[in-house]
C-alpha cells in the first residue's frame, strides 16, 4: 500500500477503499494530514479495468440469460473493489492557481 508522500505513514486499504466508493474522494494522511488525490491515471486504469470484464461478460454471457450476466457484474464489482486499493496511486494536491 502507499506511504504518504510527506511523512511516509502507510495508508491503509480501508482508507483507500473509502476514497474508491466516493468517487476517488482525496485522502487525508493519518499522521500529518496532508491530503492526496487520485492520479488521472488511475481513474483510467479503474475505468479500463472496470469496462473490459463487463464488456468481456457481456459477449460471453448475455446468451446465458440476464441473471448469469448480473451476477458475473456483481463479481467483477467486488473483486474490483477489493483489489483496486492496492494499484490505486495517490499524489499530494497540487497547490491551486485560483
Ligand atoms: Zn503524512
Amino acid at each position: 500500500m502507499q506511504k504518504c508522500e510527506v511523512c511516509n505513514t502507510r495508508f491503509s486499504w480501508k482508507q483507500f477503499f473509502v476514497s474508491l466508493m466516493l468517487a476517488y474522494r482525496p485522502v487525508a494522511c493519518r499522521s500529518c494530514g496532508t491530503i492526496h488525490t487520485v492520479t488521472s491515471k488511475t481513474r483510467v486504469f479503474a475505468a479500463l479495468l472496470l469496462f473490459v470484464p463487463v464488456v468481456i461478460a457481456n459477449l460471453y454471457l448475455m446468451g446465458s440469460g440476464i441473471y448469469l450476466f448480473l451476477l458475473a457484474l456483481l463479481i467483477i464489482f467486488a473483486v474490483e473493489a477489493l483489489f483496486l486499493p492496492f494499484l490505486m496511486k495517490y499524489t499530494v494536491e497540487p497547490a491551486s492557481e485560483e
